[in-house]
């Protein structure tokens, strides 16, 4: 932009001023306040998808029964967006659907307005990356791809050119701060484990989230065997996600109605998307008035199962900061200490 305002305030070549300008007088400025941050999830129940894997809790495959209704409204969606960029914090969201984001013309042109808001930090979009890059390039036309932040999911059963896939999770991750998740589904872990290694090889951070509920008549992830879990702890992401998301282990106090909060599909506000709440913090499909906490309060679940929520536990925060504004991206804190004495290993410390 510099030089831009330095062609209307240069001087005219062998020009003088008419007038001597008046010395401008310098009034204090007041340095912009920063706004408090606020992590957002989002569950819009858009119900329809592309593929069919056969584990999706969405019931696109054949675990999971397809709920009997979607409370998908885009009339709704699109007031939810315009009151989330009135809320007066830096917000990050992340928006999740019951099917492709991509898939849906009324999804993208309202997360291409809310990119353009002031108060917008982060846009956090999950994809099974199905499209073409041409295709995804005409649809990011009018966003700021400076806040986007994506996650691919990748479903080896589903996806018949595996190496052309990969490839393009290569190219989005050279464009945006991207990672790629994955499902243990338990008859796979072998075949994961080789598709981790290759995308690594490719540079792009892969997620693993152990397989969450029924298969072949026990539940998951606790019906994971010894070994199974070694496999599963050799490729997970932290420490955190395997004590959250694989021993289901329950948290203390979390930031969830403080600094991050879930809407649902109707825009009722909650701390978290975890299970019922008595009352709810506001409802940002009618107004932008929220009733946020005055800070961290005790989880009262059992274990946070959600890769998106359990990041809001004030042990994660104390243990792990964000590395950019994805919501999956972290790197543990004390890696330094750890390179100095074993004893702070993220791995042997108390978690
Ligand atoms: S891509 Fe996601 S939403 Fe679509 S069928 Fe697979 S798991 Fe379900
Ligand atoms: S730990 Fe998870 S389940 Fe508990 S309040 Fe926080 S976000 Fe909700």
């Amino acid at each position: 932009m510099q030089h831009l305002f330095s062609r209307f305030l240069a001087k005219a070549p062998g020009k003088e001023p008419a007038a001597k300008a008046t010395p401008a007088v310098a009034t204090p400025q007041k340095a912009p306040v920063a706004l408090p941050p606020l992590n957002i999830r989002y569950y819009t129940d858009y119900p329809t998808c592309n593929l069919a894997c056969s584990y999706c809790v969405a019931g696109h495959g054949t675990t999971f029964q397809k709920p009997p209704t979607s409370r998908w409204d885009p009339d709704r969606y699109r007031r939810v967006m315009a009151n989330v960029a009135k809320l007066p914090y830096a917000v990050n969201i992340r928006i999740g659907v019951g099917g492709e984001f991509f898939v849906s013309k009324d999804l993208v042109d309202g997360a291409r307005t809310l990119s353009q808001s002031p108060n917008l930090h982060a846009l956090n979009l999950i994809t099974n990356l199905t499209l073409s890059v041409a295709q995804f390039e005409k649809t990011f036309r009018g966003f700021d791809e400076s806040k986007i932040a994506m996650v691919a999911s990748f479903h080896p059963e589903q996806i018949k050119d595996h190496a052309d896939w990969f490839d393009k999770a290569a190219e989005f991750n050279r464009r945006y701060d991207f990672a790629v998740i994955m499902v243990a589904f338990p008859e796979a872990l072998d075949e994961i484990a080789a598709h981790k290694a290759r995308l690594t090889e490719r540079g792009v951070d892969v997620f693993i989230q152990p397989f969450v509920g029924p298969h072949k008549e026990k539940w998951y992830p606790q019906a994971y065997t010894e070994a199974e879990r070694e496999k599963i702890k050799a490729m997970i992401y932290s420490r955190h996600d395997y004590e959250y998301l694989l021993n289901a282990k329950r948290p203390g106090a979390c930031n969830a109605g403080y600094r991050a909060i879930f809407i649902d599909p109707m825009g009722v506000v909650t701390p978290c998307g975890m299970g019922k709440y008595h009352g709810s913090l506001g409802n940002l499909a009618e107004s932008a008035e929220l009733a946020l906490r005055a800070g961290p309060a005790p989880c009262p679940f059992s274990s946070c199962q959600c890769d998106t929520e359990n990041v809001n536990t004030v042990e994660f925060h104390t243990h792990y900061e964000k590395s950019g504004a994805n919501q999956h991206r972290y790197r543990y804190r004390f890696g330094d200490l750890a390179a100095l004495d074993e004893r702070y290993d993220e791995w042997k410390i108390h978690y």
